[in-house]
């Protein structure tokens, strides 16, 4: 709860939800340049840039009495606004986005999400051959391929490889526990940001060539069922993520088959 006088004097619910849109402005004011919305008859309650376009956005505690409101919207997101709905948990003051103007499954209705597909390379390890990008749904796991582009870029888990050799470089000198810890903390530090800095990359340049907003970037990940047999399956390991995207560490998609070798 928030100490001020006047605030404290409104209704509860009026309240909850003032709360709600101010730790969303405060945690996004920068990053999507927040305004307070100007009445254009929508009730928006905040304006902004989300993947650099000009986004209407509706903060609420609770999403599904917001998305009845849908159809309000329509009208201006054929006028190049995009829309979407902020649902804050004033407790944990976690923010989930439901982008109204995404194109929507076939299915069930929820919104698809782009992914950047990292495909391996044929003969060079660690290196892509094409990435493509796919639209999820991560609801019912359906998806549609859209477009490949012939790319050679570094595979995440090959970051992941050179750190493990540093790693094991570390373990094979005299090292007191303390100085281990220190030391695999700041490689663990180094790898989160490389992670990010290339996701950031990727994501960015397809979004240009693509000309439409990347929720996730991954690469085929085999995960074994049996280790005797070595059967199992391949999915999609995400290792960058949109702030707007909801939070998943994996997709159920993989191109072409099986990938015997995830790297
Ligand atoms: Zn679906």
């Amino acid at each position: 709860m928030l100490d001020l006088p006047l605030y404290n004097m409104l209704p509860r619910t009026s309240s909850i939800g003032i709360e709600a849109e101010l730790i969303f402005y405060d945690e996004y004011k920068d990053l999507y340049k927040l305004v307070p919305s100007l009445d254009c008859g929508d009730k928006t309650d905040l304006s902004g840039l989300i993947n650099d376009k000009p986004a209407r956005i509706d903060v609420t505690t609770n999403f599904d009495f917001k998305k009845e409101k849908k159809p309000d919207y329509e009208q201006y997101i054929i006028q190049g606004w995009t829309f979407w709905i902020v649902e804050v948990n004033p407790k944990t003051k976690e923010c989930r986005f439901l982008p109204l103007h995404f194109p929507r499954c076939n299915f069930c209705e929820e919104p698809l999400y782009n992914l950047v597909y990292l495909e391996p390379h044929n003969s060079i390890p660690y290196s892509t051959e094409y990435v493509s990008v796919v639209q999820v749904c991560l609801q019912c796991e359906d998806y549609n391929e859209l477009s490949d582009y012939n790319w050679v870029t570094p595979m995440f888990a090959g970051f992941g490889f050179l750190y493990e050799y540093e790693l094991d470089l570390i373990n094979s000198r005299t090292l007191s526990k303390e100085e281990e810890n220190l030391i695999s903390k700041s490689i663990s530090k180094e790898w989160e940001k490389v992670i990010t800095e290339t996701g950031n990359s990727i994501s960015s340049l397809i979004r240009k060539e693509h000309n439409a907003p990347i929720a996730y970037v991954g690469q085929p990940e085999f995960v074994p069922l049996d280790y005797k047999t070595l059967e199992g399956y391949t999915h999609t390991n995400v290792y960058w993520k949109n702030h707007w995207a909801p939070d998943i560490d994996e997709i159920q998609y993989c191109s072409g088959g099986d990938v015997t070798d995830p790297r």
